[in-house]
């Protein structure tokens, strides 16, 4: 039988390593579409269009915006990031589960407009390791290092939110967590009603039957 795809949201402060665990999903494990997000942000050093974002100026954007063209969409940090639809529901149809790098607000939104998403907030393992992550990376400024642990901080409040949480002690250990969770996900009895219905119309034609 054929499985619908789950809309997975993946959010966590930056910094937390959720880029990375993303990776290893997408590298070691079948059934998972990317998404790739629209931003009015500049590219970082090494960043490819159409890979990282597609890059964009915010009246394309706004545009895009008015034409339906993204499922959600939020501002972060003084740039709009958001997600184009078309990819998504095309992936979600063809069964595959389509993962969202996604900030909070965005994250709220999809919730709403998907109630069967699954929503997942990576955790460092301590405030104090996603300062050193945050100035280790190198390519932030001090001011926006100091934007986004400020950010961190509203984030953490809306962490209750998520369905679970993973913490990124080990990239390895979190990318099997993920994968763990997503999988029974797919489990659970709500999202195979189909197949319930089913067996309960087999069961029951079974038990009308005089023979066994
Ligand atoms: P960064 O600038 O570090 O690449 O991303 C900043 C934040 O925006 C991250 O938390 C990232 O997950 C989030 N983000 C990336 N793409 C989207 C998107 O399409 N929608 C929303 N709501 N947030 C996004």
């Amino acid at each position: 039988m054929k499985r619908d795809g789950i809309l997975v949201v993946i959010s966590g402060f930056a910094g937390a390593g959720k880029g990375t665990v993303v990776k290893g999903l997408m590298e070691r494990h079948e059934g998972y579409a990317l998404s790739v997000s629209m931003t009015t942000r500049a590219p970082r050093p090494g960043e490819k269009e159409g890979v990282s974002y597609f890059f964009t100026d915010k009246e394309h954007f706004e545009k895009t915006i008015a034409e339906n063209g993204l499922v959600e969409y939020a501002q972060y940090c003084g740039n709009y990031y958001g997600t184009p639809r078309a990819y998504v529901e095309e992936k979600l149809s063809e069964g595959l589960d389509v993962i969202l790098e996604i900030e909070i607000q965005g994250a709220m939104k999809i919730k709403k407009l998907f109630p069967d998403s699954l929503l997942l907030f990576v955790m460092p393992p301590s405030a104090q390791i996603l300062k050193e992550r945050l100035t280790g990376r190198g390519t932030e400024t001090p001011e926006v290092i100091k934007q986004r642990m400020d950010r961190a901080a509203g984030e953490s409040e809306g962490i209750e939110d998520y369905d679970y949480i993973l913490i990124n002690d080990t990239v390895d250990r979190c990318v099997e967590e993920a994968h763990a969770v997503i999988t029974a996900s797919h489990a659970r009895p709500k999202r195979n009603l189909a197949l319930i219905e089913q067996m309960r119309a087999d069961l029951k034609k079974m038990a009308e039957e005089k023979d066994i």
